[in-house]
């Protein structure tokens, strides 16, 4: 990197966290450069040699850019096309919706069947405890977001206005909306936007690798995480804090996994200071972790569950919360004495998602979508982690359909590249070199693909992560 031909205005654009941003020359047809969109997560979208990548068309496990190049969806869009890019049933579901009925919604006592079969059967399909009653939003943001509104409603009928205050982790990802931006753990998310707001706490990221003690081992790591976050809620005052939030598998953060008896402790610790505990299912739900929910594969017994992304397959935007028993209850004996239960959106339970959404459920029944991921997971990972001796490479940590990569020197969490050197970027420009798209966050590079994945095509991705790494090694050596 000494010569590091990646300078000025392109090396900025490696700090991006899509590696397409890379291009030189826009190799797009017609020409096309820069853009009108202030796009989301984008580095760099101002300037007017901006060339975006821009997809066009989807089929199975691949999607195809303007130019026709077919790439492997490695992370399934955002961590969401389950069931790939071209699943006429669903499709079909929609269509057949839209022409009964295209929209009405679910105010004052009025909705619509979908919303009403879609309930029932999220219901049935999570055991982990039980689950009373469901909310619908239309992205996994505003799922959390309700998740903040209905706890403290929930506290101001239970008479305990001053227990408001939420606990989330360092790098974990809740979404971008004001209160879900508060409750992720990534500086970025807070930097100039005046966040996290002050509810909001954060305690320790469960990253074994990075943050155990010399000689400690993952259980010991776990009891001390625990000890923490007591210790944090002591500091505040347990009656002052209203609910913990934690993704069973951290996903934008970089993939983590939790560390063994890890969420054992947790949930202790929350339940003997009575707060609730919400999982933050959106990527973990519908089998990406070989299990139908992250909770199943942990034995976590949440108060509240939030959902998106595989719900509907991300065919139709969609994001649920669901609600227990207990926490029901008090809301609606709450809302009874006030009146309404004023919290909503136009599109909350919207028929065409609803229908999707069924229709995907249905899928993952059929298909038996659990123990299809349960099956190929292990060429997945298996596979992906044969490379974690690279010089590069510091950790290859995953379970199930979802992997993180970290690049460092010395495969030592303390060592990192030089920012400047974009390694994570230039990984990610071999990938899609090679015909596939991962998500590059820094040194961290992210895979969750589709769960209808061949072994054909795991062997497919496999290699062209091969070929990226080594093209990357060589420029790191
Ligand atoms: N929660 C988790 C765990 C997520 O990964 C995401 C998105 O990636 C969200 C919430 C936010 O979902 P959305 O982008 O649909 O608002």
């Amino acid at each position: 990197f000494a010569d590091n031909p990646l300078k000025g205005p392109l090396l900025a654009r490696l700090y991006s966290t899509q590696p397409s941003l890379q291009k030189e020359d826009s190799d797009v047809k017609g020409g096309f450069k820069g853009h009108d969109m202030l796009a989301p997560f984008t580095a760099g979208w101002q300037t007017t040699d901006l060339n975006p990548l821009i997809i066009e068309k989807s089929e199975g496990s691949y999607v195809y850019d303007a130019n026709g190049k077919k790439y492997l969806d490695a992370l399934a869009g955002l961590w969401c096309t389950a069931l790939g890019g071209n699943e006429p049933r669903l499709v079909a579901a929609a269509t057949d919706q839209l022409n009964k009925l295209p929209f009405y919604h679910s105010f004052w006592n009025r909705t619509t069947r979908p919303s009403l079969d879609l309930a029932k059967e999220l219901l049935e399909t999570f055991t982990a405890s039980k689950m009373a009653k469901v909310f619908f939003t239309n992205s996994g943001s505003e799922a959390n977001d309700t998740q903040v509104k209905l706890v403290w409603y929930y506290n101001n009928a239970l008479g305990r206005p001053d227990k408001k205050k939420f606990i989330a982790r360092a790098k974990s990802y809740h979404g971008s909306t004001l209160i879900s931006a508060s409750l992720s753990g990534l500086p970025a998310l807070h930097q100039k936007f005046d966040l996290p707001a002050p509810f909001v706490l954060h305690t320790d990221c469960p990253h074994y690798w990075r943050y155990h003690l010399p000689g400690e081992t993952e259980e010991e790591f776990s009891t001390r995480l625990a000890n923490n976050l007591e210790n944090l809620i002591l500091k505040e005052g347990p009656e002052t804090i209203a609910a913990f939030i934690a993704e069973p598998v951290m996903g934008a953060g970089g993939v983590i996994p939790p560390p063994a008896t890890y969420f054992e402790k947790i949930q202790a610790v929350v339940k003997k200071y009575d707060i609730l505990f919400i999982a933050d299912e959106v990527i973990c739900a519908f089998g990406r972790l070989g299990t139908m929910y992250g909770c199943d594969k942990y034995n976590i017994k949440p108060d509240l569950v939030s959902l998106a992304k595989a719900l509907s397959s991300a065919y139709m935007p969609i994001g649920a919360v669901m609600v227990s028993p207990e926490v029901s209850d008090v809301i609606y004996s709450q809302s009874n004495k006030l009146g309404t239960f004023s919290h909503g959106f136009t599109y909350s339970g919207h028929p065409v998602s609803c229908a999707v959404a069924i229709e995907a459920l249905k899928i993952y029944k059929e298909r038996n979508i659990v123990e299809k991921v349960k099956s190929i997971s292990p060429q997945f990972q298996d596979g992906l982690k044969s490379f974690s001796d690279s010089p590069i490479v510091g950790e290859i940590r995953g379970t199930g359909l979802i992997l993180g990569t970290e690049f460092t020197d010395n495969k030592s969490p303390n060592d990192p590249f030089p920012p400047e050197w974009g390694v994570g970027a230039y990984f990610g420009a071999q990938c899609e070199k090679h015909g596939m798209l991962v998500r590059v966050a820094g040194d961290n590079i992210m895979m969750s693909p589709p769960f209808i994945m061949t072994p054909e095509e795991i062997d497919t991705l496999i290699s062209i992560y091969g070929k990226a790494l080594k093209a990357t090694e060589e420029r790191v050596k």
